[in-house]
């Protein structure tokens, strides 16, 4: 049985003041709930040590969200898998949408990712989906299986088993449009079959795949109910513990 994951992407948000009492409010909540679903925050780096600290001994989980695949070296700005790990990260978002479009990051380079995530011990999740534009023309499912297919190359199905891949529809990213349920959950259950046919069956069965964009608390429940989808990404939901776990609790 695949353990539910919901992740809050944080992106450019927060400062340390503000990361902690966001992590402080979800520490607390926690505490008094029941859940069996995997929870992880992913703040920016400037956030991760302060984060790291408050969550130490805590189920929460953390994430990064981009990095280099270099260990080291002269790449001014950029951030390595080693750093992560240094500073408590156990999963790294890669090939977010905005990472694509805003720094021309491609199928290749997130590639090369993915492999240094492994390499170093970090789980990386993989963002892939569509524009409008191709959802519109009927190209989904052609897109995705790409980005999948270049995303995942030459990665072992041992390693594939153990990740996550986030399916975001591009449209429904910060827009207050969410696929519906089972929009997402047919693309998601693609997404599986299209790793059993680059991997095979068991892996397709391993994998975590996450729906995400636009997800809220009154329309969480409906989407974590579909057979193929085994959590969210939250982006503007997951800035404020108490939509973040209504989501959670959803
Ligand atoms: P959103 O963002 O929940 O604000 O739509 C999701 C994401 O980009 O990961």
């Amino acid at each position: 049985m695949r353990k539910q994951i919901i992740a809050g992407n944080w992106k450019m948000h927060t400062n340390i003041a503000e990361a902690t009492i966001l992590v402080e409010g979800i520490k607390e909540a926690l505490a008094k709930t029941e859940v069996d679903r995997e929870v992880v925050v992913c703040p920016p780096f400037t956030g991760l040590s302060t984060v790291a600290d408050l969550i130490d001994e805590t189920s929460i989980g953390l994430g990064a969200q981009n990095m280099y695949f270099e260990p080291s070296g002269a790449y001014t700005g950029e951030v390595s898998p080693l750093m992560l790990t240094d500073v408590g990260c156990h999963y790294v978002i890669l090939g977010h949408s905005e990472r694509r479009q805003y720094f021309g990051e491609t199928d290749a380079l997130i590639n090369q990712k993915i492999k240094a995530a492994f390499t170093y011990d970090l789980v990386p999740i993989l963002c892939v989906g569509e524009s409008l534009a191709q959802r519109e023309a009927n190209e989904t499912q052609a897109f995705i299986d790409s980005q999948l297919t270049a995303g995942l190359a030459d990665l072992t199905a041992e390693q594939v088993s153990q990740m996550v891949i986030a399916y975001e529809p591009i449209w429904a990213i910060g827009t207050g449009k969410t696929a519906t349920a089972e929009q997402a959950g047919e693309v998601c259950t693609a997404i599986r079959a299209k790793v059993a046919s680059l991997f095979d069956a068991a892996t397709a069965e391993a994998i975590r795949i996450q729906y995400g964009g636009s997800v809220k608390g009154s329309n969480a429940q409906e989407i974590l109910s579909q057979p193929d989808i085994d959590g969210a990404l939250v982006g503007g939901a997951a800035l404020k513990a108490e939509d973040f776990m209504a989501i959670i609790t959803a």
